[in-house]
């Protein structure tokens, strides 16, 4: 199925299925890929960051993260299927993952990915953690860690765009690594740190109100997702700014 394309940057037209089939794919082929979930306010920073914008133009499975995604489609007369979650993918996909693709969690704030692992550990026995480190982005220790814990998945939670840039920067130095996943808040969900928003909110795509009641600082982002990028939309459809 074609590339959706919104603001100059392709998003996969996956079903929540379609998206860990893919995943799964792409972790039992040669060459390494980067997965990415872009939101609203991804797609607003890229308009403004040229090499972010380059990031997303490369990446190799770009799932639509957000409601505002599906709306701007319908808008441009283009089709996405469904949301795709990060935190749902990262969730169905480490149900099902084989023991032979262990997984290694990088990013939040100290203890988050070893309390999220911690929890899928538990529903997911057969799970293959690899490590998990809460390191900062400029950590000089980062590469030598992941490569001595040899995982196949690397999810990545620094925020977008940091997370993304980050595995654009330095998945060839990590040669075990078959796929890497710029995560967002994930873990801080998989770890009860952050609820997510109720199944009505989320079908209507207020997430972001949910999310604006539980962390009033993230004001400016949202304004970001949910009034700029809208007014970008409506003003430039599919192409780039
Ligand atoms: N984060 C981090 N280092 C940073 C910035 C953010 O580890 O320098 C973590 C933060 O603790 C959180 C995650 O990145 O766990 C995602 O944050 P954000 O709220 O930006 O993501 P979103 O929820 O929007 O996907």
């Amino acid at each position: 199925m074609n590339r959706v394309l919104l603001l100059g940057v392709p998003i996969d037209p996956l079903t929540r299925i379609d998206a860990i089939v893919r995943i799964k794919n792409l972790l039992g082929a040669e060459r390494q890929s980067h997965v990415m979930t872009p939101n609203n306010e991804m797609l607003v920073e890229a308009t403004k960051n040229p090499a972010f914008r380059s990031v997303l133009q490369k990446s190799h499975l770009n799932l639509p993260d957000s409601m505002g995604l599906l709306f701007a489609a319908r808008w441009t007369h283009q089709t996405l299927q469904e949301r795709v979650p990060g935190v749902d993918t990262v969730e169905a996909l480490l149900k099902t993952i084989s023991s032979e693709h262990p997984v290694y969690f990088l990013g939040a704030a100290e203890g988050v990915a070893q309390q999220a692992a911690s929890a899928l550990q538990v529903k997911n026995p057969h799970l293959k953690i690899a490590g998990t480190f809460s390191g900062h982005p400029n950590d000089s220790t980062l590469i030598e860690r992941i490569n001595a814990a040899k995982p196949h998945l690397l999810l990545v939670a620094f925020g977008a765009p940091k997370q993304d840039m980050w595995i654009d920067q330095h998945l060839k130095n990590l040669p075990t690594v078959r796929v890497a996943m710029g995560v967002g808040g994930t873990f801080d969900f998989l770890a009860g740190k952050i609820k997510r928003a109720p199944a009505f909110m989320r079908s209507l795509g207020l997430e972001w109100l949910w999310r604006l009641l539980q962390e009033p600082r993230r004001i400016g982002r949202i304004w970001r997702a949910v009034i700029v990028f809208p007014v970008l939309i409506l003003r430039f459809g599919s192409k780039a700014r």
